[in-house]
């Protein structure tokens, strides 16, 4: 059986008038002799709405009601998708993550897909039907509905692919494909022909939101190749692949930003062994992830300054659980919304000196402040002013010879 599973996000199921194309894409699959698994997000901008309304009731919203609530704008698209299909004279139904089931462990809001069972679909398939799935949300071990973190239809994908063991996974978004950096911040991205996943875990993680990092991580894992495609226009998008698929590389593959980004400094906390644990151990423990650090070594051996980001919206909860911990001490809190993390990644720059040097000249003869640094192997990211982000990303983007 060849199977294909391609998944749809939310600007391509957007409207009724997009969904009847959607279909005839999936159709196309049909009449090449493909067993299509369609896997949709939900309608764009209905999850961000039902989030909005569990915070309307409350901050502190049920986690497990969170997810039965979010997760049901995708049954929305699926039945439309499916209704579509009967309607062109295909033989298709919707499916709910409890109908199949897809089984997920760990906490509401960021399971992860563990298992799917394949006897009801595989049936299906066989009968000539076309499953059109729910992506983004699972069952736990209670049976109760899940989700799997935002953009998660991306990772729903992969693991049917996984399970299925499909010939190919092809993710339909509203851009061409990958993109050197956002083609929606930068006109002058270009589309990349093919990445390898390393690449493409780290752009997704550092803000490219073309690609759900988990979903990049489950792809490497079971070795599936993505094609990031658009579902409006009929043209060759990326592929995402193992790094021996690919022969050539410049020095940097893309450029990610990231939004929201809050810098706090701790400033004047008592240079001792543990305090760093102490600080980030309650924040660890009530969910806020931390992102840079710096600390600098302190000038008298008493006293040091610490900074580190996390997402805006995190910002209220750090302060509140600060102020609490009895166990540090400091002489004064900075807090700023305004910052904005950029990076550049490649895996050219593991052999290539220098990079760095010129990521920093170039940012410096734009009048960019550098605020945090960090490295991997394969990328580095600064922290600037979120201001000039666009002018950060324009002069980068130049200086690796990404403009052509
Ligand atoms: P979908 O609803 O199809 O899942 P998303 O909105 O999650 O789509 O992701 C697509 C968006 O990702 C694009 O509209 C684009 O603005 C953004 N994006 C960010 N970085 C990149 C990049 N490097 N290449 C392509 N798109 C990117
Ligand atoms: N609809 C979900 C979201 O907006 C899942 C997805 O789009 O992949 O996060
Ligand atoms: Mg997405």
């Amino acid at each position: 059986m060849k199977i294909v599973v391609l998944k749809f996000g939310g600007t391509s199921v957007g409207s009724v008038q997009k969904i009847k194309k959607v279909a005839n894409i999936i159709g196309n699959y049909v009449k090449k002799k493909y067993k299509v698994i369609v896997v949709s997000s939900a309608m764009s901008g209905v999850t961000n709405e039902l989030v909005n309304k569990s915070r309307s009731i409350s901050r502190n919203f049920s986690e497990s009601e969170y997810d039965v609530l979010v997760s049901s704008g995708e049954q929305v698209a699926c039945s439309l998708i499916a209704g579509q299909l009967l309607n062109l004279g295909f033989k298709s139904r919707s499916w709910l993550a409890w109908q199949i089931p897809i089984l997920t462990e760990g906490k509401y809001k960021n399971s992860r897909i563990q298992k799917i069972n394949k006897n009801k679909i595989l049936n299906y398939l066989k009968s000539g039907g076309i499953p059109v799935v729910t992506g983004f949300q699972g069952v736990n071990s209670e049976n109760r509905l899940t989700t799997i973190g935002r953009g998660g239809s991306d990772a729903s994908a992969i693991m049917f692919a996984k399970f299925f063991n499909a010939d190919k996974c092809i993710i339909y978004t509203d851009v061409e494909g990958v993109f050197t950096t956002d083609p929606n911040k930068l006109k002058k991205a270009k589309k990349i022909k093919i990445i390898s996943y390393e690449e493409m875990l780290e752009m997704a993680s550092l803000g490219a939101k073309v690609m759900q990092p988990v979903s990049i991580q489950d792809a490497r894992l079971n070795r599936i190749d993505i094609e990031v495609k658009s579902s409006f226009i009929k043209k060759t998008g990326t592929l995402i692949t193992k790094r021996s698929n690919i022969f050539k590389n410049k020095i940097i593959t893309g450029i990610s930003s990231t939004q929201n980004d809050a810098k706090v400094t701790l400033v004047g906390v008592k240079d001792r062994p543990g305090v760093a644990a102490s600080i980030f151990k309650p924040l660890s423990k009530n969910s806020i992830n931390v992102d840079m650090v710096v600390q600098n070594i302190s000038a008298n051996g008493k006293e040091t300054d610490l900074t580190f980001t996390i997402k805006n919206e995190d910002l209220n909860k750090t302060k509140k659980i600060l102020f609490k911990n009895k166990e540090i001490n400091f002489r004064n809190l900075i807090f700023n919304k305004g910052v904005s993390k950029i990076s550049i990644i490649g895996v050219g720059m593991i052999t290539t000196p220098g990079v760095t040097f010129r990521m920093f000249q170039a940012l410096a003869k734009k009048n960019i402040n550098i605020q945090v640094i960090s490295t991997s192997e394969i990328k580095i990211s600064v922290l600037i002013d979120k201001r000039n982000v666009k002018k950060a990303l324009r002069v980068l983007h130049t200086e690796f010879k990404l403009d052509k």
